[in-house]
Formats: structure tokens, sequence, C-alpha cells
């Protein structure tokens, strides 16, 4: 429970001293609910641990591998457009599996952290866009069926500033505060969202085309910002070792970020000028990829082995490795 009183007299800078606190885990002790300064000390040795106990976790992670089953063979039943992630990350034959509605025998996520780590994810970007009045538009559908493209776009500042919120994993954290770039994969995202406001927007704002969310606003979008907004939300069992390995490591980023007084120490921002470098190996592999996917899947055929869009990283996640010819072992 919460101690309002105690609440208001720290300002945010000061929850930075929560970190100092963990570090010294000599001290770690229990407060009481409703904080009246009383102090319970935990002795371990007198903690039994039950075995059998009611909520039971691998029911819970059959409950979580069921649902998500469920969950995505309902979005692969319905598929017929290409998503931004599709054309900035994803392999090409694997998105020609998908509009071609092919079964598998199971659409669970081959990891079950990642049904956690998105719901996380979800909760970041709620936390930003539900706490800031600055965006001009939110959640803004760009719904493109003339080239089999349906995309969402986080916010737009004017005609001219698109801003993407991304929650990462400390240790991608501490490289984009390091080199001070976003990610490879966020970037395309966002070029995919310019290349649609700048490029298909008549179709995007067709009020005869349904959409979730928001149509874009305006009647013409140049897109010459973008902001990515990135919250660093968790740590990955290959990032760390175990509990002490995370805190040092939490405490290693907060110095990179000299954030001694950014209340934020764990949500940081890049701007990219889209001016100041050449856009079109960019573009041109966006548009490149729409076009080879959609003449692939109009003619019923899967993208050859030596296809320039396959991407054999992605076979260890991926729903259709138990379909797909091209001989790629998972690790
Ligand atoms: S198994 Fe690999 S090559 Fe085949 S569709 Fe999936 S990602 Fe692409």
């Amino acid at each position: 429970m919460f101690n309002k009183q105690s609440m208001e007299a720290n300002n945010l800078s000061e929850f930075n001293g929560v970190l100092d606190a963990i570090q010294d885990s000599n001290n770690i002790s229990a407060t009481l609910a409703g904080d009246t300064g009383q102090k319970i000390e935990v002795e371990e040795n007198k903690i039994e641990v039950v075995r059998g106990v009611p909520f039971d976790l691998n029911v819970f992670a059959q409950e979580v591998y069921d649902k998500s089953h469920y969950k995505n063979k309902g979005h692969a039943d319905n598929a017929v457009n290409m998503n931004a992630y599709d054309i900035a990350v994803n392999c090409s034959r694997q998105i020609v599996y998908k509009l071609l509605k092919t079964p598998v025998p199971s659409f669970a996520d081959k990891w079950l952290p990642i049904v956690f780590r998105a719901q996380l994810g979800k909760a970041c970007h709620d936390f930003v866009q539900l706490q800031s009045d600055q965006f001009t538009e939110a959640e803004v559908s760009l719904k493109i069926p003339s080239i089999r493209l349906s995309v969402r776009l986080d916010n737009l500042i004017g005609y001219n500033v698109l801003v993407e919120i991304k929650s990462c994993t400390y240790s991608d954290y501490q490289r984009i505060i390091r080199n001070q770039k976003p990610r490879r994969d966020d970037f395309m995202q966002s070029m995919v969202y310019k290349h649609v406001l700048e490029n298909h927007l008549a179709e995007a704002k067709d009020p005869t085309i349904k959409v979730r969310s928001n149509k874009p606003a305006l009647d013409e979008y140049k897109i010459d910002t973008i902001q990515f907004i990135y919250l660093a939300h968790d740590i990955t069992a290959s990032d760390v070792e175990d509990v002490s390995e995370a805190l040092m490591l939490i405490a290693k980023i907060k110095k990179q970020l000299k954030s001694k007084n950014n209340p934020f120490f764990f949500m940081t921002s890049l701007v990219v000028d889209t001016n100041a470098f050449d856009q079109a190996p960019f573009m041109n592999f966006i548009k490149g990829k729409i076009e080879s996917i959609n003449s692939h899947f109009e003619a019923r055929k899967l993208p050859a082995a030596d296809d320039e869009y396959i991407v054999k990283s992605k076979c260890f996640f991926c729903r259709y490795y138990s379909v797909c010819d091209i001989p790629v072992k998972r690790r």
C-alpha cells in the first residue's frame, strides 16, 4: 500500500535512491502495510516453503501456451495484410506462408517469456501515451489494401514528427545509450510508416476502409524527424546470471547515462533527422519487399531459398519451421 505522505515528501529524483537501498542487501527489511514506520526483520530460517501450492506454475505455463496458440491462430486465420514488423524484420517466406493461411501444428509462441514481455511492452507504451498531451495524433492506423499492408504508428506531432515508443531489455537499453542509435528494427519500422504516410495517404484516409483506431488527420505529411522513446523494462535470462548481477547492470546503465538528477533513468529518447542521411536504400528495401511479397502471394509461390528477403536468423522462432523446406537447423 502506498504511503501518500511519504510519496509527496519524495520528489521523483529521490526514486533513484531506491537503487542504492536495494544494493545494500544487508539492510533488506519489510515495511508494514500502512507504513507506520515500524519495521519487521525477515528471518529466512523461520519461513517454510510448502510444495504442491494451489497456483501451479507448470499448469500456468500450459495455460499461457494454450492462450497464445488460440490468440495467434485467430490472427493467422484472419491475416490478409502484411504489417510493419513483417516489412522491417520478418522473413519473406514466413510472410507469404501467413498470407496463404498455411496451417501449422501449433501457433503458440515458441518462447513463453515473449508473452510476458509483450504485456510489459504494452504497459510501457500506455504509460507514455496516457501521461502526455504532447502528441497531436496517437495510434494512427494506415491500412492500404492495394498493397496488402496494414500498420499502426504510435504518435505524430504535427505534419513532420513521428514518435515511436519502444520498450526494451536493459542490455538493449545499455547499447542504445552507449551508441546513441536506435535499434535497426525500430528504425526500419518507422521508415515503413514514413513511406506509407508520404506515398499512400489518400488510401489511408479513405473512409470506406474500416480500421480499429484513428485515421491520419492531416492531408499531407512530410516526416523529417523521427523520435524514439525507449523504456527499459526487464532483464532477460541471457543478460545476467543472477539478481546481484542484474542490480549491478542497472547501476552501470544509470551511471552511463549520468542520470543522477534524471528522474527517469530507465527512459531515454533519440531523435533522427531523416534529411541527414541517404534515405534511398531504406525506401528501396521497403518498396522492393512489399512488391516481392505481393507478387509471390498472387502467384501462390513461396520465395526461393536465395530470395533476397529471406531472413534465416528468424528460423528459430518461426512458426512455419515445421512446414518450411529451407534447410535451416535450429540451434
Ligand atoms: S523457417 Fe526460416 S526460412 Fe522458413 S519461413 Fe521460417 S524464417 Fe523463413
